[in-house]
């Protein structure tokens, strides 16, 4: 083979990912590789994407990155833009959680499942005495049997329904806006099932690890847990795209169909591109990919269209410091479920990271809708702000008009881990390993997160390329984006 035709479909964060791997990889290895990304819209990130207006500095969809994965600080490395990072404010680091018309702080040391330090615990408000007892009930109950439970059912079964309803489900609402008792454990949150495995209580379990390596990430390490662009998320887009190779990427291109012919591959667009490729790289949302590839495997297509996909969507307000009554000393509040509301979670943008607001000015990010609550999302813009400024007014008892506001929608963006995905992936590897040439990367498969899109764009690359992939690709430590 002469020259090495890879195309890929998708620009999004693992579009980008596995184009700049590839290309990487073409000139370590003298590879002459000839690229072409498509992407449907007219700006490359797909949900990621920052804004500037008055001063705040807006984005409209992911806000950082897990440093504790390490594939995304890693590719920052190699990019040389790990200087433009900056870390969370972490005398702020506190999370509140809305219950009963309050802002209670999680307790210090509560680790998404489960207390790890004892004080701040049984001195929370958030839960009731009977509550806290149920939880410690996990130290002395037996090891559960079940092989792909749900999250829901995993913490009742160890942790009761208090632990579940107050912290757990909007916890997990924030990070998967999904509802617990349809996620897996083993495909989201394989670390808690492993606790039980080993340690049979998830405190005991927690207590020990924290005891041998701390798991908050940040003792010791140069960056907190989660961590952002100096301009925003945004930077991490730009810079990928301008290390591809000039007229590689094509906008607003649309890929319509994937054939195969002979050993090729022909990537069509519905605005009339037709590309022959030696490899395909397809990084688009698994229900896209399903329909793409309707007539080179329909059984692949079916698989892949089985993944659910939620939506959701950001507002995001801009306040006056002086009109905001509570002293916004956290990163933000989630908010459970059983409370009703149409908030998920609130995010004290500016108070988490520097550079979000102008000087006298607080940022607040509402997150909306998800599985459990996609009706909301029925509203208009007006109506969604509105009943976001509402309930702001109850948390935070802010009642001016903000000087900022922005929504935006993504709609079935967020694909949801249900119980049995883990097989589902699994069959949908086995298709794909009888398609040479063809491979998929992106958030539906082994993590959700922004760095585990990075290490599944460059792992599909490298097996693209044909090298032994350096990037293990499996559900470890999936648990957060
Ligand atoms: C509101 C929100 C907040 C989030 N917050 C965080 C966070 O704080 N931290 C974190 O780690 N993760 C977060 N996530 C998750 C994270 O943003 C995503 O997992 C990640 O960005 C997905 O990247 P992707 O490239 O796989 O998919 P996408 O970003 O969806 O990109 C797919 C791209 O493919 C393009 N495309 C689709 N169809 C076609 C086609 N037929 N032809 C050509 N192109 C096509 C789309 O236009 C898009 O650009 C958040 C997600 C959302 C929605």
């Amino acid at each position: 083979m002469d020259r090495l035709k890879l195309v890929v479909v998708g620009g999004g964060i693992t579009g980008l990912a596995a184009a700049h791997r590839a290309v990487e990889l073409a000139r370590e290895r003298a590879i002459a590789l000839d690229l072409t990304l498509f992407e449907a819209r007219t700006r490359l990130g797909g949900t990621i994407g920052t804004e500037r207006a008055d001063g705040f500095l807006v984005e409209v969809g992911p806000d950082s990155f897990l440093s504790e994965k390490p594939w995304a600080l890693a590719l920052c490395r190699r990019l040389g833009v790990e200087d433009r990072l900056v870390r969370t404010d972490d005398r702020f680091r506190k999370v509140f959680v809305w219950r009963a018309g309050r802002l209670h702080p999680l307790p210090d040391g509560f680790q998404l499942l489960a207390p790890t330090k004892f004080g701040p615990f049984v001195t929370s408000g958030l839960f009731s005495w009977p509550g806290k007892l149920r939880m410690a009930l996990d130290l002395i109950l037996p090891r559960g049997v079940s092989d792909d439970e749900s999250l829901g059912a995993f913490v009742r079964r160890r942790l009761g329904r208090e632990a579940l309803e107050r912290v757990a489900q909007p916890l997990v609402a924030g990070i998967y806006t999904a509802d617990p008792d349809d996620l897996s454990l083993a495909a989201t949150m394989p670390r808690f099932r492993e606790l039980e495995r080993r340690d049979r209580s998830v405190i005991l379990g927690l207590w020990r690890a924290a005891r041998r390596a701390p798991l908050d990430g940040t003792s010791g390490a140069r960056w907190s847990l989660f961590v952002t662009f100096q301009n925003g998320m945004e930077e991490l887009v730009t810079t990928l795209a301008s290390r591809l190779p000039p007229g590689a990427t094509l906008l607003k291109q649309r890929v319509d169909e994937i054939e195969r012919r002979g050993g090729r591959w022909r990537v069509v667009s519905a605005e009339g591109s037709l590309i022959e490729a030696d490899r395909v790289i397809v990084a688009v949302e698994s229900h896209i990919s399903g329909r793409l590839l309707r007539y080179v495997d329909p059984a692949l297509a079916t698989l892949l269209g089985e993944i659910p996909y939620a939506s959701s969507a950001t507002v995001t307000l801009g306040y006056r410091r002086t009109d905001v009554p509570h002293p916004v000393d956290g990163f933000g509040f989630v908010v459970p479920r059983t409370e009703h509301r149409a908030l998920l979670a609130c995010t004290f943008s500016s108070v988490k990271y520097p550079g979000r607001a102008p000087e006298g000015h607080v940022l607040l990010r509402c997150f909306v809708g998800g599985a459990l609550n996609e009706g909301v999302l029925e509203l208009d813009d007006a109506t969604l702000v509105a009943r976001a400024r509402e309930e702001l007014r109850q948390a935070l008892g802010v009642t001016a008009e903000p000087v900022l506001t922005r929504v935006s929608r993504w709609a079935k963006a967020m694909p949801q881990y249900h119980v049995g995905h883990g097989g589902r992936v699994e069959a949908i590897e086995r298709c794909t390993a009888a398609l040479p040439g063809l491979h998929l990367a992106g958030g539906a498969y082994r993590g959700v997160g922004i760095a585990d899109c990075i290490r599944s764009g460059e792992a599909a690359a490298e097996r693209a390329l044909g090298v032994e992939s350096v990037v293990s690709d499996r559900f470890d430590r999936a648990e957060s984006p």
